[in-house]
């Protein structure tokens, strides 16, 4: 049996950790939250009350954190991962943040010894409870090939698509697509909304010709309701958009649709609603439809 420490205990966490302990791993669990703990510890993880005793005599530490200030601090904070490494050597953040800063704490952690993977997730709150999720890692061969059976247990797709920071790039490039496809749901189901079409109706046809999309079939029906309920909050999307938009700035790539759907994303938060999920941008155009 081996043990596995985790760190970050919310939508995505504790549905990953619930997986783990399904393969039979040992879990020792942290958030900065202690209800968060309290809950998997009744579902079989080890409650633990800090970064340091996560990591005690665990094989492979997980961290899953909304963005790169948080896992900058848990990493190399002074009571960090950097100054108590699991025994095994090998960090994984599975969280989504900026390349650049994961390419840094790789540098920094390689002078101790200790492999960091970026192994940032596809699939949202449903993939993560199936242990289906699509996960891109970037970084050392070996200490991939350590951490393989622990990503084994959480998903499905597992690539590992290059040095260290690649995986965030990969998924920044997903996260761009994930943006501009729901832009473009929401904006067919304005107009069709306006012409009187069945939408629900609609939705079925759609999903079966060439504008097909994972948006349409997934997050369409909340769209077509009106519900805003967050699997993806548009805070975390603003968060990935702003990585993309640092990402392309530094390479000099014009990104105009990227610039376009982040203000409308602004729009929504403008309006109080960055805790919505992100299929709620639909709000943003019922605003503009005047349908608000
Ligand atoms: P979340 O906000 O629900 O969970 C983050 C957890 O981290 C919270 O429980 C919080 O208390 C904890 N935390 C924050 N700082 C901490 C610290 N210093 N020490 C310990 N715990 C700390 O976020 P989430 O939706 O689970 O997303 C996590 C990451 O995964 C983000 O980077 C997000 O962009 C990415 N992601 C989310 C989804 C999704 O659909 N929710 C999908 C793919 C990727």
């Amino acid at each position: 049996m081996t043990t596995v420490g985790f760190i970050g205990l919310g939508t995505m966490g504790t549905r990953m950790v619930r997986n783990l302990l399904k393969h039979g791993f040992t879990v020792r669990v942290f958030d900065v939250v202690p209800e968060a703990v309290a809950v998997l510890a009744a579902a079989g993880a080890d409650a633990v009350a800090s970064v340091a005793e996560a990591a005690h005599g665990a094989s492979v530490v997980v961290t899953m954190l909304p963005d790169t200030p948080d896992v900058e601090a848990v990493i190399l904070g002074e009571a960090g991962l950097r100054a108590h490494p699991p025994e095994g050597r090998v960090i994984v953040d599975m969280s989504t943040i900026s390349p650049v800063a994961v390419r840094s704490m790789a540098a920094t952690l390689a002078e101790a010894g200790v492999a960091l993977l970026d192994a940032p997730v596809s699939g949202g709150p449903a993939g993560a409870e199936a242990g289906t999720l699509t996960i891109m890692v970037g970084g050392e061969t070996d200490a991939f090939a350590k951490a393989h059976p622990v990503l084994a247990a959480m998903g499905t797709t597992i690539n590992h698509v290059g040095p260290s920071g690649a995986g965030q790039t990969v998924k920044l490039c997903n996260q761009l697509m994930v943006g501009i496809n729901i832009q473009s749901v929401c904006e067919a189901l304005a107009l069709g909304r306006a012409a009187g079409v069945d939408l629900a109706q609609m939705r079925e046809v759609l999903l079966g010709g060439s504008a097909a999309s994972w948006m349409l079939d997934r997050l369409g029906p909340q769209m077509i309701a009106g519900d805003v309920g967050a699997g993806f909050r548009i805070d975390l999307q603003l968060k990935d958009l702003r990585l993309v938009n640092e990402l392309a700035t530094a390479l000099a790539v014009p990104l105009p649709g990227l610039a376009l759907v982040t203000s409308q994303y602004l729009d929504a938060k403008a309006h109080g609603e960055g805790g919505n999920g992100n299929q709620a941008l639909f709000k943003v155009y019922d605003r503009m439809a005047n349908r608000a």
